[in-house]
């Protein structure tokens, strides 16, 4: 099946061709693990897992590299300000190697509560520092970096066409390289590869390096890494729009200055989901918790339903309302397959087919969630409709298949009722029956009444 996919390198749907046959190179900007990972940065995670999936269904071994940041990601993205992770230390009480350690640990937690698969590799910068020096000496070699009172910056005038990805975003100009300019820059877009520690404060992270103390720009990990993993030129690069003007032009700059060649041959951004009126942000204090969610009631398959609603190139406007209309949504779905006979059978052909091609278009979920819903009202067999909406379910990752299961695991209190209204309904006792089905919807369980007796759903998800 050809796959296609809107490259933000070439601002054209362009059909997807591997380097290597039947394999696939990913790399996906990882977090900057100083704080909560927000629903508006997993929103991301969510997309990139499906996009992943969708080419594991279509017989591509994918090799997927994600960073963690745990260094050098500035406060402000053109490098000014303090590393938001020496930040959180003071907020936090804790060291910048806690900091970090803390929110890896939350955002692994979060991605499989998401059911999203764990990437190939996960590699975190501090742990690549040496193998950052090295490139960054190449770099320095080769005449693209220069000094100032503060670090080594790469100079962008000499890279012919520095920010063709940013030139071509079609996005809100985010803060960054306009802000906050820095006198001793040659232009406004360079920007540090490596910084020195300031003269008046200890660091917890630092290394010593052939310029002087510091640590890595926040850009250097990800040139690094995905080449040490995914070599010169990889398949698919991924990240948010924000990463449209600064981060990923000066990761392509630095590849291209090391390498002589793209970095990575299709560019994939997610809009950004919004909340209020603004992109969802740790930086502007406003975001949502995946276990705020949770608090709330809301499974965070819910999310991921909410998520795949939309096309990942629209921004989303998050609220509370919508997310309930999501989880209403994935009920209905699994009422439906809830009882359908486990017999092994073919998944549809057909149904298969538009779901595909509606992903090859670009991974349009959207669309694939409304054939997973055309399935369910056919006048296919149930366990026909049952096996097509489970291949499915590989691509959309809700784990239908457990989370069924869970709608039929009714309370042991509720087990016990049901017995009584079972006997209720033998003697003809409609009234006892009747009042029966009301005690049970206080244990969430609905009660329906069939041919072959009464069936009963745990409605965990309210
Ligand atoms: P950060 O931890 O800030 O480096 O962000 C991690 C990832 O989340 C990056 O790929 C960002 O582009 C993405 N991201 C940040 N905010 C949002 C948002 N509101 N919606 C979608 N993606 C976002
Ligand atoms: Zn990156």
């Amino acid at each position: 099946m050809k796959i296609y996919f809107q490259n933000s390198l070439s601002r054209k749907k362009e059909e997807f061709k591997p380097i290597k046959k039947n394999k696939v190179g990913l790399y996906t900007c990882g977090p900057t693990v100083y704080d909560y990972p927000h629903i508006g940065n997993l929103s991301a995670y969510v997309i990139w897992d499906v996009l992943k999936r969708f080419l594991l269904s279509q017989g591509y071994q994918v090799k997927h590299i994600m960073n963690l940041t745990d260094v050098g990601h500035l406060v402000s993205d053109a490098d000014e300000g303090e590393d938001k992770i020496e930040t959180a230390k003071r907020r936090e009480k804790k060291t910048a190697w806690e900091v970090a350690d803390y929110f890896i640990e939350v955002f692994q937690k979060n991605i499989a509560e998401l059911n999203i698969l764990s990437p190939t590799k996960f590699l975190r910068a501090t742990d690549t520092i040496k193998e950052q020096i090295d490139f960054a000496k190449v770099l320095d070699e080769k005449g693209y970096l220069y000094k100032t009172s503060d670090g080594m910056y790469f100079d962008t005038s000499k890279i012919a066409d520095y920010g063709r990805l940013a030139n071509l975003a079609e996005v809100e100009q985010q803060e960054g390289a306009r802000v906050a300019k820095n006198p001793e820059k040659k232009n406004a877009n360079d920007f540090a590869v490596w910084k020195f520690s300031p003269q008046n404060s200890q660091r917890d992270m630092e290394w010593d390096s052939p310029w002087g103390k510091g640590f890595p720009g926040w850009h250097l990990e990800c040139s690094v890494m995905s080449r040490m993993e995914l070599g010169d030129t990889f398949d698919i690069h991924t990240g948010g729009v924000d990463h449209m003007t600064v981060h990923h032009p000066n990761e392509m700059a630095q590849s291209e200055a090391f390498t002589g060649k793209l970095q990575a041959n299709y560019w994939l951004h997610n809009q950004h989901l919004r909340y209020e009126g603004g992109k969802m942000s740790k930086s502007a204090g406003v975001f949502i918790k995946l276990s705020d969610l949770e608090e709330k009631k809301y499974s965070p398959m819910s999310f991921r339903y909410f998520i795949l609603q939309n096309n990942y190139r629209k921004p989303h406007n998050f609220s509370w309302q919508a997310l309930s209309a999501a989880q209403a949504g994935l009920k209905n779905i699994l009422r439906s397959i809830a009882f359908f006979d486990q017999a092994k059978a073919k998944a549809s052909k057909e149904f298969l087919a538009e779901f595909y091609t509606a992903l090859a278009d670009d991974f349009n979920t959207a669309r694939a969630l409304s054939v997973l819903q055309k399935v369910l009202e056919s006048k296919l067999e149930d366990k026909v409709k049952l096996a097509t909406v489970l291949k499915m379910d590989e691509v959309l990752g809700f784990d239908l298949e457990s989370l069924r299961k869970r709608f039929l695991d009714l309370p042991e209190e509720a087990k016990i009722l049901l017995k009584e209204r079972e006997v209720a309904r033998e003697n003809k006792d409609w009234a006892r029956a009747d009042q029966l089905r009301d005690k049970l919807v206080a244990w969430q369980v609905e009660v329906q009444d069939t041919s072959a007796g009464q069936k009963a759903i745990y409605n965990w998800l309210e």
